[in-house]
């Protein structure tokens, strides 16, 4: 049954977006299937909602039909194919492998939001990202209506994107994930993950040992969902991390020796063909945006305990958040000729 006017900020982790003109929730693959031919058909816009936590919606709503995502399925075949629809919660699935006594997913622990979302950005943390596991996936194509298996190769998967991304081109009906038996983590690769469990980066341990720490240090950040802390009512980082072409490196490093005096060391990565990737969350506090500095009437502030999260402070509209964002963004451009780029979706709002 469609319901009419939905708030929206009741579906996302921000709290903020406006009404959606038609809502449908779809509990199985079936019916998610036929909702969206359904939109497609009628040729009306559709907005597919996951758990809301990478979504920054506009305050005047969506003028279409929002598809609610929440088939439900959990399998694991006897080779460690975990087979999981794209409606289940993403930690609960997390936490059950662990509990089944298989590695592989530990460190992407605490990530709110669905599974079928994530292959949609390649959700990564602490040194992990869903490509790492990526079997394929079942997607429903809208161009032809038709539903196809698809393995890893074909999803075009990359820092915090994929062909997914910002194109509205496909659904994902369920995930395939290779899990590691035995219960073993994958490498601990992060080094301050490594640091918390007193082990080499590299090492492998119990999943759920490295899920604790994982999860430790996630609400540290205020990385875990908590519907009492308005520093996790947030899209998690609002901003991805830049990659710099090699030519462009050195600019960036005068800009930020002239500001910060030279000798001062920039955090950075090789990113692949010459590439650096910076750290956003490092030009954000040295551009001058400590922790908690607030947007518009402090409706909106940086997180207290990241400088990545745009936060709610329980009153905000997303007017107030893309206020904070461009004020932020223009900041970091200024002091450093870095431009960021954000990383959740914005649905009838922009930069
Ligand atoms: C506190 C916090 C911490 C976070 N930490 C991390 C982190 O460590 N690493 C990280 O990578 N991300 C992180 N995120 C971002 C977010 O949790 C992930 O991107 C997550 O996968 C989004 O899932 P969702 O179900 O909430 O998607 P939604 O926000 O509902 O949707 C996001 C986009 O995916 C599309 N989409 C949703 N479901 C499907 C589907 N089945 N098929 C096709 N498209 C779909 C939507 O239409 C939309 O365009 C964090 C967010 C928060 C709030």
């Amino acid at each position: 049954m469609a319901q009419v006017g939905v708030p929206l900020r009741e579906y996302t982790t921000l709290r903020l977006g406006g009404p959606a003109s038609r809502f449908v929730a779809a509990s199985d693959a079936a019916s998610l299937v036929a909702a969206v031919r359904d939109c497609d058909d009628a040729g009306e816009p559709m907005l597919l909602l996951g758990g809301g936590s990478n979504l920054v919606v506009g305050d005047d709503g969506f003028d279409g039909t929002v598809v609610q995502v929440a088939s439900r399925g959990y399998a694991v075949d006897a080779g460690g194919l975990l087979t999981v629809e794209a409606g289940e919660d993403w930690d609960d699935v997390v936490a059950r492998t662990v509990a089944d006594g298989y590695g592989g997913l530990e460190c992407l622990s605490g990530i709110p939001g669905l599974v079928g979302a994530t292959p949609v950005q390649n959700v990564g943390a602490y040194g992990v990202e869903i490509a790492d596991l990526l079997d394929g996936v079942d997607l429903l194509d809208r161009q032809s209506g038709a539903v196809r298996p698809v393995g890893r190769d074909g999803l075009g998967l990359g820092y915090r994107t994929s062909v997914l991304k910002n194109t509205d081109a496909a659904v994902v009906l369920r995930v395939r994930l290779r899990l590691c038996a035995g219960g073993r983590s994958m490498p601990v690769r992060y080094a301050e993950l490594a640091r918390l469990l007193g082990v080499e980066p590299g090492s492998r341990l119990p999943a759920a040992t490295v899920r604790e720490a994982v999860l430790a240090l996630r609400r540290g950040k205020g990385m875990v969902l908590d519907a009492g802390d308005h520093d996790t009512w947030s899209a998690g980082s609002f901003f991805t991390n830049p990659v710099l072409p090699e030519a462009a490196l050195p600019g960036v490093l005068r800009a930020v020796a002239a500001r910060l005096g030279a000798g001062v060391p920039v955090p950075r990565y090789p990113a692949g063909d010459g590439a650096t990737k910076l750290s956003a969350a490092w030009l954000i506090e040295h551009a001058g945006f400590g922790r908690g500095h607030p947007g518009p009437g402090g409706r909106v502030a940086l997180s207290h305990k990241h400088t990545l999260a745009l936060t709610n402070r329980g009153s905000a509209s997303t007017a107030d958040l893309l206020a904070l964002a461009r004020e932020v963004a223009a900041g970091v451009r200024a002091a450093f000729g870095v431009e960021l780029h954000p990383e959740p979706v914005l649905v009838n709002c922009a930069l």
